[in-house]
């Protein structure tokens, strides 16, 4: 009799291992095959990220030599001279030109018999200034 409970024993104890060993196989490809998918996931999107890695280096290329294209075009002399600002460069076509010391647009000269009043084109409220006769050409011939 004690044989039988033995043997018995014996087998259940090897049926719960075999058992507990299926339970945790069943896990281990259940959580691979999460982890497959998560894998799948995160390549999808690294794949969109270097997408959008590219557009947005090409993006900043673009902006970069449009930068640098903006810059040299406004690389300017810039001379105040009797409270007006004077700009020479590829903006001007090499010519010196007067412009608003508060705002840096360019002015407007009123010729009058009296003299010449410079003011800004934008009306920033700069006030114009009224140089006598011939008075720009004299500023500008000391440039
Ligand atoms: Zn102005």
């Amino acid at each position: 009799m004690w044989a039988w409970i033995i043997s018995v024993r014996h087998g259940l104890s090897k049926f719960s291992v075999t058992a507990m060993l299926r339970e945790q196989l069943a896990l281990s490809q259940a959580r691979v095959s999460q982890l497959e998918r998560e894998n799948a996931e995160l390549k999808a999107k690294i794949a969109a990220l270097e997408a959008e890695l590219k557009l947005t280096r090409q993006a900043y290329d673009k902006t970069n030599e449009e930068y640098r294209n903006f810059k040299e075009f406004h690389i300017e002399d810039v001379v105040i001279n009797e409270s007006i600002e004077f700009r020479k460069g590829k903006r001007t076509r090499g010519e010196w030109m007067m412009f608003c010391p508060k705002c840096h647009i360019p002015t407007f000269t009123d010729y009058e018999p009296k003299g010449e009043t410079v003011r800004c084109s934008t009306n920033c409220g700069w006030a114009g200034m009224l140089l006598e006769k011939d008075g720009v050409a004299v500023l500008m011939a000391a440039l």
